[in-house]
């Protein structure tokens, strides 16, 4: 009897052991099968055309928006050279949705500004494209219009003309200040020069100092000679009445000017435009000449702004400011831009 009671014990120990081991074994065993459930997923979704880019999804980012994202969006935009900031900072401004935009627009994506899904998998891709720069292999040509000193020795206003007209006149000067004009035309053109060179412009200038004497005439030939895609005189007007102010852009006409008429009126009026929007000067109007001896001897397209009236006390003001002076560089880069796009 002692005996059976023994092999009970045992029976039932045994029992109790195995069903405890079957226990353990089960909860060990089933987050194993979960795993290797979860592990024949991806191989059968290796087989699919295109797999995720990156593991996780990355937020939209949008104007407005500041967070450490968004910085890293910058640096990258900035090391493929669609951004040119000084520093990072976080935050989505207006710089930013450009670069934005820009990268859209070369990548053949469409241009919302917003860094959504797309855009941003295409912008962290390894074989994401570096920035072209918009006037790469352009070349343009700028002539400040005046010098120091005027010259009044003569030359044929036209090739083959019997009408003369003074090599280069001194220009006009401020009505308060008596600022001569070569000065605005001048500082807006090396402005200029350095934002078309950002923008991978070639530029040729008639002259970067005042203290030249080159006539109009010689002025349209170094243009010729460059064989520059654009030519654009700087100048600023002055009239008799100083209540009058605003911007006026010259273009070419006239029995001449045949060759580059049209595309030189084309550029003009699309440069101006981008002028009058960036300054919001008043706008005088786009007007065609024949007597302009820089037109003329011309065989490139060109046009010439009039940026403003000098003998206007306000628009003088406006015109010898470093600020204002920005904001002409800046439309007429505009202009340009788009005459290239
Ligand atoms: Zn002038």
């Amino acid at each position: 009897m002692k005996k059976f009671f023994v092999i009970l014990l045992c029976a039932v120990f045994c029992l109790s052991l195995a069903a405890c081991a079957q226990n353990t074994e089960e909860t060990v065993r089933q987050p194993e099968r979960k795993e290797a459930a979860e592990n024949t997923k991806p191989s059968q979704d290796a087989a699919a055309p295109t797999p995720a880019p990156t593991p996780t999804p990355m937020p939209v980012l949008k104007s407005g928006m500041q967070n450490e994202a968004v910085r890293q969006l910058q640096q990258r935009l900035g090391e493929l050279g669609y951004l040119d900031i000084e520093e990072y900072t976080e935050k989505f401004g207006p710089a930013t949705e450009r670069a934005v935009r820009l990268f859209q627009r070369q990548n053949g994506l469409s241009e919302d500004g917003i860094a959504g899904e797309e855009t941003l998998a295409r912008i962290y891709a390894d074989d994401a494209k570096e920035c072209a720069l918009p006037l790469a292999g352009i070349r343009i040509g700028l002539d400040p219009g005046h010098q120091k000193q005027g010259n009044s020795e003569q030359e044929a206003a036209a090739p083959g003309s019997a009408v003369t007209k003074n090599k280069v006149t001194s220009g006009t000067a401020g009505k308060n200040t008596g600022t001569p004009e070569y000065q605005v035309n001048l500082a807006v053109a090396l402005k200029l020069r350095a934002l078309l060179e950002e923008n991978g412009a070639e530029v040729v200038m008639t002259h970067e100092t005042a203290d030249v004497d080159i006539s109009n005439q010689e002025r349209a030939r170094i243009m010729n000679d460059a064989g520059v895609d654009l030519a654009l005189r700087l100048h600023c007007d002055g009239v008799d009445d100083a209540s009058v102010r605003g911007a006026m852009m010259l273009v070419p006409a006239g029995e001449y000017t045949k060759e580059i008429e049209t595309q030189s009126r084309a550029a003009g009026e699309e440069i101006f435009a981008a002028y009058l929007e960036a300054t919001d000067a008043r706008g005088r109007g786009v007007i065609a000449r024949d007597d302009q001896t820089g037109f003329n001897w011309s065989t490139v397209p060109v046009c010439n702004i009039e940026m403003g009236c000098l003998s206007n006390g306000e628009e003088e003001a406006l015109l010898i400011s470093e600020e204002y002076q920005e904001k002409c560089a800046q439309g007429l880069l505009t202009g340009i831009l788009r005459c290239f796009e």
